[in-house]
């Protein structure tokens, strides 16, 4: 018998990381709720209101919305998988790691993958993005809207408007973007988009926001190869969440955490929810610099959910962090790769993104740093 354990006891953090974020009590109370089978119709009446919702977060009239059973990664992987085949070019604009995952991901999924690459922290322009596509006509193409590993956001609309020229289709990882900041999957053109629940959506990890747009669609239609994934396949999810026959377990309880912290997204209203991580994040952005500390990425370019600061020369950036968790409970990340030991990694998401959480975390880091 091993030996009776005390309560569960977890320490009540406060989330400034690059994910997970806080979570609201709406959600927190969404996940103490009773379950249902993953075939009931009460569970598909959820699966249809995230799918309306997820339309107006994504801004897209796409109808096929979903969560994927998974973090973010089963989102890039399924982007992935479902759109390209073995043999097939994936062109990437590589600006970070989330960028260098992709890549991988589509190298084994048998893609012949081409790379345009940027320093960490950096956003492609117009021109090189098109001149690149226009180059290398390939049959998709990917990029990172919000590049968690750097700080930096990418426009896409002439990405997508070089591939779709090329008859190529976009994927774009809007893992840190959705929620905070303006996707505007319609409007840019992109054609797959996932996300994640535990950035910009404040719930627990756990699920994938995808979108397919019809043109996507209809390439996967004619796909003559299956899928080499049989959990990720669009197809067979579509029709469990469509026609519902049982592919997988899907849990109740994640979706109910989704559908309520889509359903706060839409009472606070996108635009104003966009405009709240908007001026926390100038907010903290001038708190930085009235500290004598520069950002990493240029103005302009910079996400309003996960800032860069540098770290000050002479300044031991774990120890920092480390005092800032022991010390204040505030859980924020360092740089790494390229950037370890030189950024701050330090989120404003969803229910995290406050003016009180500004206040706390500079004070705290300008404490921690002496
Ligand atoms: C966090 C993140 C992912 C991966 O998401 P997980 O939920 O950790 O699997 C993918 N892309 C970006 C840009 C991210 O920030």
């Amino acid at each position: 018998m091993p030996e009776q354990l005390p309560p569960l006891a977890p320490p009540a953090r406060l989330l400034l990381g690059p994910g997970p974020s806080m979570v609201a009590p709406r959600v927190y109370e969404a996940l103490r709720q009773p379950i249902v089978g993953h075939l009931d119709p009460y569970f598909f009446e959820v699966v249809e209101d995230i799918r309306k919702l997820l339309g107006y977060v994504f801004s897209t009239r796409n109808e096929f919305n979903i969560a994927i059973s998974g973090t973010g990664t089963s989102g890039m992987e399924a982007a992935v998988g479902n759109f390209v085949e073995p043999g097939e070019k994936f062109a990437v604009l590589a600006n970070g790691y989330f960028c260098d995952r992709i890549s991988d991901v589509a190298r084994r999924h048998g893609a012949v993958v081409v790379r345009l690459e940027k320093p960490w922290g950096e956003a492609f322009d117009d021109q090189e993005a098109r001149d690149f596509l226009r180059r290398e006509k390939p049959r998709v193409a990917a990029y990172v809207q919000a590049e968690t590993s750097a700080g930096a956001f990418q426009q896409g609309k002439a990405i997508c408007e070089a591939a779709h020229e090329v008859d190529a289709l976009v994927i774009a990882d809007c893992v840190t973007s959705l929620g905070g900041m303006p996707v505007m999957v319609d409007e840019t053109g992109i054609d797959i988009a996932y996300s994640c629940t535990q950035k910009g959506l404040s719930c627990p990890s756990g699920l994938a926001p995808l979108t397919v747009s019809p043109r996507a669609w209809e390439r996967l239609r004619k796909r003559t190869t299956p899928v080499d994934s049989f959990y990720l396949d669009l197809r067979l999810l579509e029709s469990y969440f469509h026609d519902h026959k049982y592919h997988h377990t899907a849990s109740a309880t994640m979706f109910y955490a989704l559908r309520e912290s889509l359903a706060l997204i839409a009472e606070e209203g996108i635009e104003n929810r966009w405009e709240r991580h908007r001026h926390n994040h100038e907010a903290f952005v001038a708190g930085i610099e009235a500290m004598g500390m520069r950002m990493h990425v240029a103005a302009g370019h910079r996400l309003w959910t996960l800032n860069t600061p540098r770290v000050p020369d002479g300044v031991d950036d774990a120890k920092v962090r480390q005092r800032l968790l022991n010390e204040y409970g505030i859980e924020i990340s360092g740089g790494f790769g390229p950037l370890a030991g030189k950024v701050f990694r330090i989120g404003l998401m969803g229910y995290s993104s406050t003016g009180e959480n500004v206040g706390k975390i500079l004070d705290a880091l300008k404490r921690a740093m002496k």
